[in-house]
Parts: structure tokens; sequence; C-alpha cells
């Protein structure tokens, strides 16, 4: 497919006609070729690969669009900006230009689905919708830490996005928690805004890329709780002011002041509603092959929802566009 040309072709290729779109419709609502779950960058992506094919392209997204990416302070390793992005200007700037080639934004949840019928069905607050294929890509949320006082003190003390709340926390001492590159990151952004950060990680070392391993020992007010574990938080009149360690090598557990902390240790698919209707992994992933089919047809997964080896922006964008085209073949047979 030619990138630069916005013709009436699927993107094999195939002559897409009008006739697609003139399916009756369930429940006297709407019907789409295609119908995206998700508005992050592999749903956005999807959504303009698709109507640039020609293709009748809804994306439903939730909350605002942008996903995980549009909560990231700076994107250094997405090509092209030779300087780093704001994550969520490019999420923006994804969102727009799908918005361009006529991807429509319906701000609804999808609560249910009807995946068999040869015209699938997407159920929402406020009504249904019809589509001939459906491109999952709800990508993941933070994982909890699962400890007691947690649910208590989010919001008070306990986040799960530096970039959010990191300005709460100018002056004051906060903890990250975990070893891989959102920790990383974090403590890097909120160095910046902190007195001190602690980052509390289960290993003796980073599972973060080199190149965060080199930023963060510059920092002076960032220090390192190697092989520990955070076992409870405690509050004060409604806010953190402590969270209890155990440092894993003898058991002993430590009670150190914070103000704040975030919790970066992962994330967990968004994929609840899906239970029963389509085959998910034991971590609860998508099982879908390399070009995004799952076990059903006309069904396809993008970005950190399907189970992968690389979860990226650029990994997400690049399913986005393997998805649409898989959807753009299926609906022209
Ligand atoms: P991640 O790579 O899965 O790292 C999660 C970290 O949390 C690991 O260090 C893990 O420890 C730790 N952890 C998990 N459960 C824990 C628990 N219950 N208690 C304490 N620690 C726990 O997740 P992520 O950092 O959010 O990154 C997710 C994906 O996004 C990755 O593919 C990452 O590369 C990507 N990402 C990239 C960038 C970038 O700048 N390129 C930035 C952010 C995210 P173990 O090490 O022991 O497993």
């Amino acid at each position: 497919m030619n990138s630069l040309s916005n013709n009436m072709q699927s993107a094999a290729g195939v002559p897409v006609t009008s006739s697609l779109s003139a399916a009756p419709e369930p429940n006297g609502g709407e019907t789409f070729d295609v119908a995206v779950i998700g508005a992050g960058p592999a749903g956005l992506t999807a959504g303009l690969y698709a109507a640039r094919a020609g293709l009748r392209v809804a994306v439903f997204e939730r909350l605002s669009p942008g996903g995980q990416l549009a909560q990231t302070e700076r994107i250094e390793n997405y090509p092209g900006f030779a300087d780093g992005t704001g994550g969520f200007e490019l999420a923006w700037s994804m969102k727009e230009q799908a918005e361009r080639f006529g991807v429509r934004i319906i701000n609804e949840e999808v609560s249910s689905l009807d995946l068999v019928s040869p015209v699938k069905r997407l159920d929402t607050p406020y009504g249904s919708y019809g589509a001939r294929s459906v491109i999952v890509a709800t990508g993941a949320r933070p994982r909890k830490l699962g400890v007691p006082g947690e649910a208590e003190l989010t919001g008070r003390g306990v986040s799960y996005c530096a970039t959010c709340d990191g300005n709460f926390f100018r002056g004051k001492i906060v903890m990250v928690v975990g070893g891989g590159n959102t920790a990383a990151a974090d403590a890097i952004y909120l160095s910046r805004l902190a007195e001190r950060v602690i980052l509390v990680h289960r290993r003796d070392k980073l599972r973060a890329t080199p190149i965060y391993h080199e930023q963060l020992a510059q920092l002076e007010n960032v220090s390192f709780m190697w092989s520990t574990e955070v076992r409870a938080l405690h509050g004060e009149d409604g806010k953190l002011v402590s969270a209890q360690v155990e440092h894993l090598g003898d058991g002993a557990l430590e009670t150190v002041p914070v103000d704040g902390i975030f919790v970066a240790v992962g994330t967990q698919p968004n994929t609840e509603f899906l239970a029963g209707v389509l085959p998910l992994d034991a971590g609860g992933y998508i099982a879908a092959s390399e070009t995004g089919e799952t076990s059903i047809s006309g069904v396809f997964a993008a970005g950190d929802v399907r189970a992968k080896a690389l979860r990226q922006v650029v990994t997400a964008v690049s399913d986005g566009a393997v998805c649409a085209e898989q959807a753009a073949n299926y609906v022209a047979i």
C-alpha cells in the first residue's frame, strides 16, 4: 500500500466498495466495517490505517484518547523525534491524525460483545453497535501491590502515575516501587520535583534498560533499597506517612517515612470484559498471532493487550497497522 495515498483500497490493495457499510443495523445502532476498542497508540493507528483503506471505522474509548502514552512524560525511543517528545503531545497528534482521515471516536465503554455473529455486536451503556470486524486494543493498566493500606491510601499518597501526580510531591520524600523501565523513568522524573526519591526493588539490580541506570546513577537525591519489598502502607489522618518494607535477605522489617509512593510494578491487561468471549492466556492477555488474528475470525488484537514479547509504543502502532490490514482483508471477502 502506498502510505501517501488515501484511496478507496484496503490496506492490502483490495478495492473496498460502499456496500460494505450497508448491512442491517443491530438494535437500531450503527454498523461499522471496523470497530476498534481502545484509543491508545495501537487503536488509533488501527483506526488510521483502516480509515485510509476506505473503511468505515469507529474507535471506542471509555476515557480520553491516548491510553498509557498520554500519561507518559517523555518518549525518547519513538523514531523520528531526535530530542524525544511529550507522551501526551504524541498521543493527541495520533488522535488528530486518525480523525483527519475520518475515524469516528466514540466516547463509550464497551461492556459486552457478541463476536460470533456475522455482524458482530458491541454493547455500551448507551446502545449497541454493529461491526464486521473488531480490533481489540484496550491496553493494560498499572498492577497494584496488593498490600494492606494501599486501597485506602490511593489518591492520598499512593499513586500509579508519576506524571499525573508528581507535582503534588514537590519538596517531599517519595518512594518508587519496581525495577522496570517505568520505575526508572518515574524515579528520574520525580527526582526533579521531590526532595528525595527512594527506589525500592525486590532484586539486587534493575531490569530497566542500561540508559536509565546511567541517568539514575547521576542523581544525588535518588537512593536505592535493593532486595526489599513493601509489605504495608500506613496513614495518619487519611494520608500516607510511611511504608513498611521487608529486607528479603534476613526478613527484617523497616518502617520508612514517606509522603508519597509511586507503584510501578508492571501492568495487567484490560480484558475483564472479554472473559468467556475471547480466549485469554494465564496472565489475561489475548492470545493472537503475530498478525493479530485471534481464534475468532474477524477479531484481532493489537498493542499491550496481546500476548507478546515487547510492549512499547512502537510495537503497539505496528500491531495497529497490521491488524487494520487484516481487518480490511477480512471485510473485503
Ligand atoms: P515491567 O517491565 O514488567 O517491570 C515491572 C517491575 O516490577 C519488575 O522490576 C518487577 O520485578 C517488579 N514487580 C512486579 N511485581 C511486583 C511486586 N508485586 N512487588 C514488587 N515488585 C514487583 O513493567 P514496566 O516497567 O511497567 O514496563 C512495562 C513495559 O513498558 C515494558 O515492556 C517496558 O519496557 C515498557 N516501558 C518502556 C519505557 C521506555 O522508556 N522505553 C518506559 C516505560 C515502560 P522483577 O524485576 O523481579 O520481575
